[in-house]
């Protein structure tokens, strides 16, 4: 029996992903911690965990929202973030793991505190990535503007300072890439396909690339005899009111049934008359639109993404952010989406028409679903953690 440990950020992206992995490890006789936040405490219990709770150590939980919009973004701020969290873990953490001793150390790409602690303390490590796994090959699919490599390289001595300041708890960074960059030897459970994958063959066989875990649908949604459209900018950055009006000004008297996810932070009033033809809610059961859904304009976050094609429903793609834009290139690549220009009603109608308008849009989002299901899902992360446990 192996005693594993798992770390992980505050986010439902990142740690879904990971619960039918604990749920395996424990069925199969081995003990898990969970080391996580008070909101996940009840899901990861439920899958076997025993669950420790990082709160009031988490810079991220306490941020103003100025400094939230600046995570994600300006990287010598979210670095600073990071360090700080680790920095406020690392005595029960390190207390803790001294007294356990686990055999394996699982943190997401992001919970850098539990990549630093595995290397403080020579604990065996694997990597968990919710998001492509990066290396110099693919991140040139991820890239990063101009704009963002110039702010990098003004803001390289704020970065090391924080790096002096874990080398003084006694953590073994070299640069700050040693934290949020894996080397090739770097054990890795990725969460996709070998084929969705941008870059794959750059990818030693230590990369377990185990595909999506997709929730049940706890609702269900009829297929109308028409062509359904549904419209999600996610759960984060959805305030964007100009692209549902124009969705509606574009849709309406359409040959389309559209079902619209417009997010917390805009009322459905505030978008004026819906057309008989729109269904529009604040949040909707995505895994069952999905199957009754037969194109997703989206956000290209890389749960929607992974979700959409899981079901073989290509993408108009509308990224907001760096990392969706690589999720989206990819989706282009592939040729199971395009890529919206402008929120204009004649871009969207024309977006939506090209989509529906050429089957093999449809036949390469089944041809990405089908290398999903192949991948081997939960019972594939788990073998692949053991073997590291194990030594
Ligand atoms: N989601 C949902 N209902 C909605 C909108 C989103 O269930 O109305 C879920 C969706 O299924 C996905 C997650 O929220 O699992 C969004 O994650 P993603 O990575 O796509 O984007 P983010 O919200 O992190 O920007």
């Amino acid at each position: 029996m192996s005693k594993i440990v798992f770390f992980c950020i505050p986010a439902s992206g990142h740690t879904n992903p990971t619960i039918g992995v604990v749920r395996e490890l424990v069925n199969r006789g081995h003990q898990v911690w969970y080391y996580s936040f008070e909101p996940f405490r009840e899901k990861l219990e439920a899958a076997g965990a025993k669950f420790v709770s990082c709160d009031g150590c988490d810079r991220e939980l306490h941020l103003t929202p100025e400094e939230g919009t600046k995570v994600g973004k300006d990287m010598a701020f979210s670095i600073k973030i990071l360090v700080d969290s680790t920095l406020a873990l690392d005595e029960m953490v390190c207390r803790h793991m001294e007294e356990l001793r686990p055999d394996c150390i699982v943190a997401d790409s992001m919970a850098v505190w539990g990549k630093a602690a595995a290397m403080k303390l020579h604990i065996p490590f694997v990597s968990s990535t919710t998001t492509f796994a990066f290396n110099r090959h693919s991140a040139k699919i991820m890239k990063q503007s101009l704009s963002q490599v110039f702010g990098m390289i003004f803001s390289m001595p704020r970065i090391n300072q924080d790096m002096e300041r874990l080398k003084a708890a006694g953590y073994p960074v070299g640069s700050f890439l040693d934290l949020i960059q894996n080397d090739e030897s770097v054990n890795t459970v990725v969460y996709t396909s070998r084929e969705f994958q941008p870059c794959a063959e750059t990818f030693p066989e230590n990369y377990a690339f185990v595909g999506p875990s997709i929730r049940s649908a706890q609702e269900n949604w009829l297929k109308s005899r028409r062509k359904t459209v549904y419209v999600s900018m996610g759960t984060v950055n959805n305030r964007m009111k100009k692209l549902y009006k124009n969705c509606i000004k574009a849709f309406k008297d359409s040959e389309y049934d559209v079902i619209m996810s417009i997010g917390d932070l805009t009322g459905v009033e505030e978008l004026g008359k819906i057309p008989e033809n729109f269904t529009v809610k604040n949040r909707v059961d995505q895994i069952a639109v999905l199957q009754a859904a037969d194109i997703f304009l989206s956000h290209c976050g890389m749960n929607s993404v992974n979700e959409s094609l899981y079901f073989g429903v290509p993408l108009v793609c509308f990224p907001q952010t760096a990392e969706q834009g690589g999720v989206a290139r990819r989706v282009r690549q592939l040729e199971a989406g395009v890529f919206l220009k402008n929120d204009r009603p004649k871009e969207l109608r024309k977006a939506v028409e090209s989509v529906l308008g050429d089957e093999k849009y449809r036949r390469n989002a089944l041809i990405i679903s089908e290398s999903f299901k192949r991948s081997g899902g939960a019972k594939t992360a788990a073998e692949a953690i053991l073997r590291v446990a194990k030594g």
